[in-house]
């Protein structure tokens, strides 16, 4: 039997190009499960052109699979869906020379369906939490620039300028290992999620980001903000992922699930999976297995 939800999650997603760049090795997808787990996922490749948008969509794909058919303890889910995509896209680049040394970042966030939720991140994509009015960071960048600042030794203006600004200290698939930050946080109805690639935030400050978060629904929120890198310069992809965790029933009557276009325009490497498409598979499955029990049946009878 299907537990009774805590709350209803209204989600969008939206992947752009950029003004600059000619390929988006930006991706993003969400998820759902049966138990009422929500999965938001954004991840941004490098490595050349090809090899970006391979390890960018590898990690999705891995990340998603594992949240699919491996769920386990909630606890260790993330941890064990970012090794997975390191394991995937370290094999695949040592296989093939075009792709060699590829990787991604990742940021995840999974949202149960009570008070208990996880981000995980690997890079310098990031999640933040607008709560009651306040809007924080909840990663910390694994960058170059980000151990500086946390030494006192640049400041966080200086950072936003500096060259090394995109030197990241791990990404996933470029070593056989890697070590996946992942955090156990509460969650709250009324709190909204947001996730991000550099595009946005090297872009648009943090102000401006909490406020189109506050002030618009989800779906507006994204296309604001992919609009607001754009015109602030659209030097990088940009990806953006909100998800707001709804008062009450009453509020969210019309508009459980994903409520806006997911992923890159043109669709490369987004997985997205809606709550319909769930039942409709579900519903597949049980009439397969109800086919097979009645062909087993008949072929003990005549046996
Ligand atoms: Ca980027």
């Amino acid at each position: 039997m299907r537990p009774t939800r805590f709350r209803q999650v209204q989600i969008a997603s939206q992947s752009d190009v950029g003004r600059v760049r000619s390929a988006n090795q930006d991706v993003c997808g969400t998820f759902e499960n049966a138990e009422g787990y929500r999965l938001l996922v954004v991840a941004d490749g490098m490595g050349g052109h090809r090899g970006g948008e391979t390890a960018s969509r590898l990690a999705l794909e891995s990340i998603g699979r594992v949240f699919d058919r491996d769920f386990g303890e909630p606890d260790s889910l993330l941890a064990r869906a970012f090794r997975a995509a390191n394991d995937e896209i370290h094999r695949v680049g040592a296989s093939d020379p075009s792709l060699h040394g590829m990787g991604t970042t990742g940021v995840a966030i999974l949202i149960g369906p009570r008070d208990e939720g996880c981000v995980a991140h690997i890079g310098d994509s990031r999640a933040y939490r607008l709560r009651d009015g306040r809007f924080d960071q909840i990663t910390e960048d694994h960058s170059w620039v980000c151990e500086e600042v946390r030494h006192g030794r640049i400041s966080a203006d200086e950072a936003r300028e500096h060259p090394m600004k995109n030197v990241l200290l791990r990404s996933i698939g470029v070593g056989a290992d890697v070590e996946v930050t992942v955090t156990p946080i509460d969650l709250k109805s009324g709190d909204r999620f947001l996730l991000c690639s550099d595009g946005l935030w090297g872009e648009v400050g943090d102000r401006a980001i909490a406020e189109v978060l506050a002030r618009e629904s989800p779906s507006s929120a994204v296309a604001e903000l992919v609009d607001l890198a754009n015109t602030h310069g659209g030097s990088d992809n940009v990806t953006v992922q909100v998800a707001a965790l709804l008062e009450s029933e009453a509020e969210s009557s019309t508009a459980i699930g994903t409520d806006g276009p997911s992923g890159a325009p043109d669709g490369s490497g987004t997985h997205t999976f809606l709550p319909d498409e769930r039942r409709r598979w579900t519903r597949a499955g049980v009439i397969a297995a109800s086919l097979l029990a009645a062909a087993v049946l008949f072929w003990r009878v005549c046996a």
